[in-house]
């Protein structure tokens, strides 16, 4: 079930924003592998060029990374698209996503109509993140919260789905165990240089593990900032 987006004219897009841009980034994501039509439907509806700073608006539909400011990046969206992909497998209700930088992600899994939980450890960015829920009218599908997202959300779980969007050295145990039985784990893990995006699926008896593609992602940090 798509949710519906409450779009301003700013979110419909012109010229490098255009409906048409974002057409021609949804294909190129399918030649490059990207099966799911709702995922593909995801990405065509949420705008992200209002998740970039103005200044990165015509590139908003390249397919890569741009920066957010913090030294934070918004991930490309070929691997939006293949964590969202990933993380539907099971068909989740109530996702976690550790690492909110410019909501975009958020987003997406909020217009594919699931129940997001997401925690940043940069409050400003997280700042910048609730007012594009609100423009889009995703804040009641959004909770949202100022923390170090690798204790998880305790007390909210478990989840369906965990989706982390920045890269640790090693699985974190205690957003694990916050999956429920059958939920399914999305996480790159690697060194700064080098890192695999893991797929997990929590088994009554201990987890099943898929390497999805090599991945760069910003390292998942201790701690909170302003
Ligand atoms: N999902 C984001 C990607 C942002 S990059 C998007 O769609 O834009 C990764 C983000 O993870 C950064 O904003 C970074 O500040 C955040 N992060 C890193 N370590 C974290 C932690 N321990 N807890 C919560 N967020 C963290």
């Amino acid at each position: 079930m798509m949710a519906r987006l409450h779009l301003q004219p700013q979110a419909v897009g012109v010229g490098m924003t255009s409906q048409r841009v974002r057409d021609r980034l949804v294909e190129r994501l399918r030649a490059d592998g990207i099966r799911d039509e709702n995922v593909l439907n995801a990405i065509r509806t949420v705008p992200r060029h209002l998740f970039v700073d103005e200044a990165f608006a015509t590139r908003a539909y390249d397919d890569s990374a741009l920066p957010i400011g913090h030294g934070q990046t918004i991930s490309q969206p070929w691997v939006v698209a293949r964590m969202t992909e990933a993380l539907l497998q099971n068909a989740p209700k109530k996702v976690l996503e550790v690492g909110t930088g410019s909501g975009y992600q958020a987003a997406v899994l909020a217009a594919l109509g699931l129940e997001v939980h997401t925690v940043e450890r940069i409050g400003d960015l997280l700042r910048q993140a609730r007012k594009r829920f609100r423009t889009l009218g995703l804040n009641e599908k959004i909770r949202s919260k100022h923390d170090d997202g690798r204790i998880g959300w305790p007390g909210n779980g478990p989840f369906d789905a965990i989706i982390v969007t920045a890269a640790a050295p090693a699985l974190v145990a205690q957003l694990v165990d916050q999956l429920a039985i059958g939920g399914v784990l999305v996480a790159p893990v690697g060194s700064a240089s080098e890192q695999k995006l893991l797929q997990l699926v929590r088994r009554e008896q201990g987890v099943e593990e898929t390497t999805l593609a090599a991945v760069a992602f910003v390292p998942l940090l201790s701690g909170t900032q302003d």
